[in-house]
């Protein structure tokens, strides 16, 4: 038996793939132009070969061995369809939470009643993050390349940081000073009871 592991890579060969310059350092002025109140200079790294198979996400090549479907401490709140987990280390922004299906879905098979579900959800989860004393706003973002298991990430950005918007909240994150645990804690709290509010449960792990 053989998975992607164990089969040798290639490059991709598409039209667009032939097109760019492999090896070569790509010029950054796009972002810091582009996200002046951000970056101020920033240097790439070369473009590297894009190569397939790719390496398997977690819980790509064996859903027992997902993470996101074992049960754990750090889900703060879960109705029927989805839950929210938060809190594993806490970092530069006031809260930071990633939103998944209870049940091993990707976007590409999850049922259409547990996507329905998800459209009040958010609304519901922008409701509750915004309620920690400091928030502005709540961004999501879904990009899905760790692990398999559909999952989004919701983050909130900081009353007046306008050094925040947009992606570059997400980079903010990891270098703004990590807040302190009890306050953690708090926003946690604040966040996971904010949702039960509107059914659900908090802490089912705790
Ligand atoms: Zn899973």
């Amino acid at each position: 038996m053989s998975d992607a592991r164990e089969q040798e890579q290639h490059p991709v060969e598409s039209a667009y793939h032939a097109r760019l310059p492999i090896g070569e350092r790509m010029d950054a002025t796009a972002l810091t132009e582009g996200l002046p109140w951000a970056f101020e200079q920033i240097t790439m790294r070369p473009l590297e070969p894009m190569l397939v198979p790719e390496q398997p996400r977690g819980g790509e090549v064996d859903p027992q061995s997902c993470n996101t479907c074992k049960p754990s401490p750090h889900i703060i709140w879960q109705d029927e369809h989805w839950k929210v987990s938060a809190g594993w280390e806490f970092s530069g922004l006031p809260f930071l939470g990633a939103i998944a299906p209870r049940e091993h879905w990707l976007l590409e098979n999850a049922p259409h009643e547990v996507l329905a579900a998800y459209g009040p959800l958010m609304q519901r989860i922008s409701q509750a993050v915004k309620s920690i004393p400091g928030v502005a706003r709540c961004h999501f973002a879904r990009w899905n390349d760790g692990s398999a298991h559909l999952h989004l990430w919701a983050l909130a950005r900081p009353a007046g940081m306008m050094q925040g918007r947009g992606a570059a909240l997400a980079f903010w994150d990891d270098m703004l000073p990590p807040i302190p645990v009890e306050m953690g804690e708090e926003h946690l709290r604040i966040v996971a009871d904010a949702l039960a509010a509107g059914g659900g449960e908090t802490f089912p792990h705790r």
